[in-house]
This record gives C-alpha cells, sequence and structure tokens, in this order.
C-alpha cells in the first residue's frame, strides 16, 4: 500500500490526467482527489470524504456505485477467458448476448451493432462507415459531415473537429474539412435575435438549408447530434426541432447519426432518446450507460438501410477493414449484459423519468427567481442552471469571472459533485440513475447554499 505522500509524488511525477491543467498538475498547485470507492449515489476518497456524486462520474455511472452484480459477471468472464478478438469467425456468448440485448432496446428500424471501446472511438466507426457506404452507393463526394455547435462527439482527431466547443480545437490543429458546423439548438443563448421559439427552430432550419445549398447536397453525407445536447451545456431542443431538421435531411438524402452516448439506456427517462424525440436514425452511438462505466465499451449500432449497403459492399470488395483488437472485448460485454439487466430489473427507466421531474421542478422552484438565474432546465435526470450577470438584459459573465468554476467548488464544499460545463456558466447535473427523491432534495438544497455563498 501506497503512502499518501508517495501517491502525491508519483501522481505528479508520472501521470499525465485528462483535460487537466497540466502545468498547474504538474507543480502540485492542483492536487489529485483520489477515489477510493463508491456505494449508491456516494464516492468516498482516501481521506474518508464522502461526496454525493450528481454528475454520475462523466454522466455514466448510471446503476449507481457498487453494484455487485455487474462486478461479479466481470470476474467470472474475467476467470473463464478474459479475452479473445471478435474478427471473422469468433465470438462470446457475452458479446452475442449484448448485441441482441441493444438490438431488443432500440429503436425498430435498427439492425446491427459494433462494439467499440469508448463514445470517441465509437463516432470515428461510423464516419468510416458513412464514407464506405457513399463510396459502395457510387457517390464518392458525398462525404461532409454536419455537426452542431456545442455539440460534443469525443476528442479524437475527426471526432474532435465534430465537437463543436472551441476548448477542444485549441492549437491541436484538428482538420477543418470536411466537418462542418451548424447553428446549436439553444434556445436560451439566441435571445439576441429577439425571436420566439418557433420562429428559432425556423432560423436553425434556414441556416442548416443555406449550408446545404451552399455546399451542395451531392457533398454532403451525413448530420449528427445528441437528441439533448449535453457538454455544450445539457440543453433540450426546442419544440419540433427535430421533426423540422429531419425533413431537410431526407430531402437531400442526408444521414442522422444520433448521438447518443449520454442519453441512451434511461438517461432521459426513455430506454433510447432517438424513441422519445421521434428520431429516425441511420446510426446511434451508445457508450457510458451501456455498462455504466463498470467496463469501457462502445456501440455503433446501424440502421437497416445502412446495413444493407455494407453487407453488399463487402460482397463486392471483400471482409470490412475495420476492427479494434478490443472490439466486443468479453470482459466489457459481460458487464453490459448485466448492467443493462440491472437497469431492467432496478426500473431506473421509469425512475430517471420519475424522478427527473421531480428534481427538475425543485431546481426551478429553489432557484428559478434568483438574480443570477438566467435559466433552469433538463430533461429526465439531465438538468442544468445557467447563470447571467444581468437578468433583464441577460447579459452574461466574462469567462475571466470563472463563476462556473466557483459555483462548483461551493457545491463541493457542500459535499456534492456537480460539472461546471465547459462553455458558459452553467452548472450541469446528471446524477445516477437511481437517484431518490430524498437525495434530490439534498442536491437541490446544497446548491442553493452553494450559489447563495457566491453570490
Ligand atoms: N459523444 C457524446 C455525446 C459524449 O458526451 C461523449 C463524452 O462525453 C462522447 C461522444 C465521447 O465519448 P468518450 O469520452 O467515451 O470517448
Amino acid at each position: 500500500m501506497l503512502t499518501n505522500d508517495q501517491l502525491d509524488r508519483w501522481d505528479r511525477d508520472n501521470f499525465f490526467h485528462p483535460s487537466t491543467h497540466l502545468g498547474q498538475h504538474a507543480r502540485g498547485e492542483t492536487p489529485t482527489r483520489i477515489v477510493t470507492g463508491g456505494s449508491g449515489v456516494y464516492i468516498e476518497d482516501r481521506d474518508g470524504t464522502k461526496l454525493l456524486d450528481a454528475f454520475a462520474g462523466l454522466y455514466c455511472v448510471n446503476v449507481g456505485y457498487g453494484r455487485s452484480e455487474i462486478a461479479d459477471a466481470i470476474a467470472e468472464q474475467a476467470k473463464q477467458l478474459a479475452y479473445y478478438h471478435a474478427y471473422v469467425g469468433h465470438g462470446t456468448e457475452a458479446s452475442i448476448t449484448l448485441s441482441k440485448m441493444v438490438l431488443d432496446r432500440a429503436p425498430a428500424n435498427m439492425s446491427k451493432v459494433y462494439f467499440g471501446l469508448g463514445g470517441s472511438d465509437a463516432n470515428e466507426t461510423n464516419i468510416k462507415m458513412i464514407w464506405y457506404y457513399n463510396n459502395i452507393l457510387g457517390r464518392p463526394e458525398k462525404k461532409k459531415i454536419i455537426s452542431r455547435w456545442r455539440g460534443y462527439h469525443g476528442s479524437g482527431i475527426m471526432t474532435g473537429s465534430l465537437t463543436g466547443l472551441a476548448g477542444f480545437h485549441n492549437k491541436f490543429d484538428l482538420p477543418r474539412a470536411p466537418i462542418l458546423h451548424t447553428e446549436a439548438p439553444y434556445y436560451f443563448r439566441r435571445a439576441d435575435l429577439d425571436m420566439n421559439e418557433a420562429d428559432f427552430v425556423a432560423h436553425c432550419v434556414a441556416e442548416l438549408e443555406a449550408m446545404i445549398e451552399r455546399e451542395g447536397a451531392d457533398t454532403i453525407a451525413a448530420f449528427i447530434g445528441e437528441p439533448v445536447l449535453g457538454t455544450g451545456g445539457l440543453v433540450p431542443p426546442p419544440a419540433g426541432y427535430w421533426q423540422a431538421i429531419q425533413k431537410v435531411l431526407k430531402k437531400h438524402d442526408i444521414l442522422l447519426v444520433v448521438d447518443e452516448v449520454v442519453t441512451a439506456f434511461g438517461r432521459l427517462g426513455a430506454m433510447f432518446g432517438s424513441d422519445k424525440h421521434g428520431l429516425e436514425a441511420d446510426i446511434i452511438t451508445i457508450a457510458k450507460g451501456l455498462t455504466s462505466a463498470y467496463a469501457p465499451l462502445s456501440g455503433s449500432i446501424f440502421s437497416k438501410r445502412m446495413w444493407e449497403v455494407l453487407e453488399r459492399g463487402t460482397d463486392e470488395n471483400g471482409p470490412i477493414g475495420h476492427g479494434w483488437t478490443y472490439s466486443a472485448h468479453p470482459i466489457g460485454t459481460a458487464a453490459g449484459v448485466a448492467n443493462l439487466k440491472l437497469i431492467d430489473s432496478l426500473g431506473l427507466v421509469e425512475n430517471a423519468g420519475k424522478t427527473g421531474a421531480y428534481f427538475n421542478a425543485a431546481m426551478a422552484d429553489a432557484l428559478g427567481k434568483h438574480a443570477h438565474v438566467g435559466d433552469v432546465r433538463g430533461e429526465g435526470l439531465m438538468c442544468a442552471v445557467e447563470f447571467v450577470k444581468d437578468k433583464p438584459s441577460r447579459t452574461f459573465f466574462e469567462a475571466s469571472e470563472k463563476i462556473g468554476p466557483k459555483l462548483a467548488a461551493a457545491l463541493l464544499g457542500q459535499g456534492v459533485i456537480a460539472r461546471a460545463m465547459p462553455q458558459g456558466d452553467i452548472i450541469g447535473f446528471a446524477p445516477p440513475l437511481c437517484l431518490s427523491e430524498a437525495e434530490a432534495d439534498i442536491v437541490v438544497d446544497k446548491f442553493k447554499i452553494a450559489v447563495d455563498a457566491v453570490f
């Protein structure tokens, strides 16, 4: 067992943490919280501090911490067979079972699931398959992908480029082409346009149509979006947005990729956000909630119409030249099977809808009238509180004022973890789907104290 001093030193000296200020960490200015355990909605650190995790890790520990059912399934799989690949002619009972369980839950037009490791690599798989699809259809020019500002789709080379948040592009020279960004469906931030919600939807559609017109529909392969914007600010779409966008995509034969890395398997109070929002996807990206993060696993679910073309492509060209060593990893898929069973047996999809409605209403009640709260919004167990400098004129704080980080730190001081979202003064909540109403009350009460401490 390492001493605390060793842990701190080895961490500073050796460990490259993701999404971290590297210099501050290496100089020991931002000590690492070393997490040692978790149970239900709580985690515990090495000092014995218990924190209510109202962001479920990175909105992924959907069944909550400490579930022995999943831990046991992982251990059994590891003992029986820790690894074998899924390349031509190989599989395991766990990966085959999980593919059936995913398709049984997915929208009716879906056909097959490819398993990867995380959301970023799943979206990379999607781009390759979209390009392959159009090549097989004899449309080699139809390759551009439209994403939205504030969309988050990963931090790989192409997926970082799809992501419409400046901090993920900064100084990386990610390829701009063939990615295009269009308006985010973020009505609250666009009040300056002086439009009602329906006019704003029409504006988003007009911008998309103008982009398609400018670029040429025969150069645009796909549109990618999250049913509810996640990392960009936890923003449910305005009414009618998805219906109007899909009409345009259909007209121009542009594929729809629905990125459900956050929303699949219950977060919005429905098994898939696609079903809830009436989305007819050609590809659905899944990850986080697939295993509740007990093991890394993602998936790309392909529609029947895409699958037919992919199949034809391999009839014409030989086996598909795509795969990771760890695709459909037995331990990940065993975790996925146990996790989906647990979501069903605990009724977590229903709980996310019911407790989510309670939580969002309680948050709006507690903070909606606060002088610096511009917006309280949410859907299922996703909730965001957005802060403004001046409410009547809807003036936002400068980034340098760091209001979001100050609020998150004050809340942490109250024993609750939430996330200061990367762009704007937005505090995001996305707790485990097993949250109870009593736990929701704790989060709201502590956040009110934190807000009063900051303003
Ligand atoms: N897509 C969405 C909607 C996400 O929220 C995320 C991560 O938060 C990703 C993709 C990338 O997933 P990963 O971090 O597992 O690569």
